[in-house]
């Protein structure tokens, strides 16, 4: 197994470094030979509005859209998780996401209050640590995505839909590997 990490922008290094340490490997997408030599792609986070230009500057919408369509498993973290909705509220003026999932994400819901902050959550049943940074939140959930995450007030910050999950959160920052764990999973299952 060989799983991408899109690497225009954003905390690219963590992905890598976390899934070396699971055994997996892992490279760095740029380009459409490299998206099409991974079974999966993990699409970090960073700041949505740059990756949104960088990926026309680089040509490369059209690979990803074909990449999903063809249903390769795809996971979105933070701006990846913007990158894949169908709809983004707060959007900057020039931003389009690659309108994936059935989801809608309001951009840096959580306010300079909680600019950004680590906690302890259920993911797919099982606590998982996780950070929080100028995070989205999930407001619409169409009918075929299942909820993966739930804060206590409610708020949805992760889903998946298919062979497509997106959380708010970052893992990769606190070292946790469930959430990719359960991706590599979705990824042998589709192999
Ligand atoms: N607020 C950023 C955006 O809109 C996402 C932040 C992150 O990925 N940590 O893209």
């Amino acid at each position: 197994m060989r799983v991408g990490v899109f690497a225009l922008q954003g905390d690219v290094r963590e992905h890598l470094q976390l899934l070396t340490s699971l055994g997996v490997e892992s490279i760095e997408v740029r380009n459409t030979e490299q998206l099409a030599s991974v079974d999966g792609l993990i699409i970090p986070g960073g700041e949505s509005t740059t990756i949104s230009k960088l990926i026309d500057i680089f040509k490369l919408r059209d690979d990803l859209l074909a990449y999903i369509a063809k249903g390769n498993p795809v996971y979105g973290t933070c701006a990846g998780m913007i990158m894949l909705a169908a709809e983004v509220l707060d959007e900057a003026s020039g931003q389009q996401s690659l309108k994936a999932m059935d989801i809608s994400v309001r951009r840096n819901a959580f306010g300079s209050q909680l600019d950004s902050f680590e906690a302890s959550i259920e993911f797919a049943g099982a606590p998982v640590d996780v950070a929080f940074i100028r995070a989205p939140i999930v407001e619409r959930v169409g009918e075929n995505v299942q909820i993966m995450s739930q804060l206590t007030d409610g708020a949805v910050v992760a889903v998946r839909e298919g062979s497509l999950l997106a959380t708010s959160f970052h893992t990769e920052l606190t070292g946790d590997s469930s959430v990719h764990e359960y991706f590599l999973g979705m990824i042998s299952r589709t192999r």
